[in-house]
């Protein structure tokens, strides 16, 4: 086993970029070693590199979250590389655009695969490691889980269905000591909604909007979670949005008419 055994373990996906490699760094920071997961195997090898530059214990691996048997390859690895996990942070997600209407079954399989059941499948698969500890799991959902916005059906969806496993864990594993958390982000500048922000009618994405969170900040409130402070905390959402589930309408600015739901501007 490498390193310090008391230094506590954590495991990030979707860590290659944005908001996931905001998280490995703070975690990191924090003191953690944090192992960086993603589909990406080679962007998550250059994050891993920067975090290591940056002075944090990072170690880089492949995973696709939607697969039981990667989930299993990479959790024995961890094991025997760090002896144990302690805090899982199940951030991999995507966020298509369509309707109840205009979504078809292979987009909302796709995205119930990645922001549903890969949560569901890394926590299976990591439950009898977090039990020793016992650990913690943050899920990273979005303000959209209870504030919907047309456009975002499958999303939506996913991330409301998120929140539900949230609790149903947080309930299940409450005698045995682990917690389970929802961090809820609003807009966040990064190198996927950049993508798909484009695709959708706004390349210059994050141009006009107001209280956007950056991925560091995101980092740091799963890193309270995580800390000794937050291990009280089960159970809940904790939004990161500069008030957008309160505010929407008033402070935000949307996406133009070319959007899927072919409506107005809601800007
Ligand atoms: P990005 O697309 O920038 O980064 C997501 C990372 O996850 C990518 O590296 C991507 O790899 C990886 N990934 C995608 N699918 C899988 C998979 N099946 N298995 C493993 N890794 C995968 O996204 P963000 O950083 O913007 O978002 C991260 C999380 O935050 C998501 O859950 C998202 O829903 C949530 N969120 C984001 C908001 C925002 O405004 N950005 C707002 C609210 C919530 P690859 O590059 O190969 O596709």
């Amino acid at each position: 086993m490498d390193g310090d055994a008391s230094q506590a373990v954590a495991l990030v996906t979707g860590a290659g970029r944005g908001i996931g490699l905001g998280i490995a760094r703070a975690l990191g920071l924090a003191g953690m070693k944090v192992a960086l997961a993603d589909l990406d195997g080679d962007s998550v090898a250059r994050s891993a590199a920067e975090l290591r530059a940056e002075g944090c214990e990072a170690w880089d691996v492949p995973l696709d979250v939607t697969e039981a048997e990667g989930w299993a390859r990479v959790l024995a690895a961890l094991a025997g590389r760090w002896g144990g996990l302690d805090v899982l942070v199940n951030n991999a997600g995507i966020s298509p655009r369509g309707t109840a209407e205009s979504t078809d079954e292979a987009l909302w399989e796709r995205t119930l695969a990645v922001n549903l059941k890969g949560p569901w499948l890394g926590i299976k698969a990591a439950l009898p490691l977090l039990r020793r500890r016992p650990g913690t799991i943050v899920n990273i959902g979005s303000t959209r889980a209870t504030r919907p916005m047309p456009g975002l059906f499958p999303y939506v969806v996913s991330k409301a269905g998120l929140f539900g496993l949230t609790q149903q864990v947080a309930v299940e594993y409450l005698e045995a000591g682990i917690t389970c958390n929802m961090v809820a982000p609003g807009w966040v500048d990064t190198p996927g909604e950049r993508l798909i922000q484009a695709e959708h009618g706004r390349p210059d994405f994050p141009a006009g909007l107001r209280n956007l969170t950056t991925a560091d900040e995101v980092g740091a409130a799963v890193a309270f979670l995580a800390s000794p402070a937050g291990r009280k905390i089960n159970g809940i959402i904790l939004y990161i949005d500069a008030g957008l589930h309160i505010a929407d309408e008033a402070t935000m600015v949307y996406l133009g008419k070319s959007n899927v739901w072919g409506g107005g501007s809601r800007a």
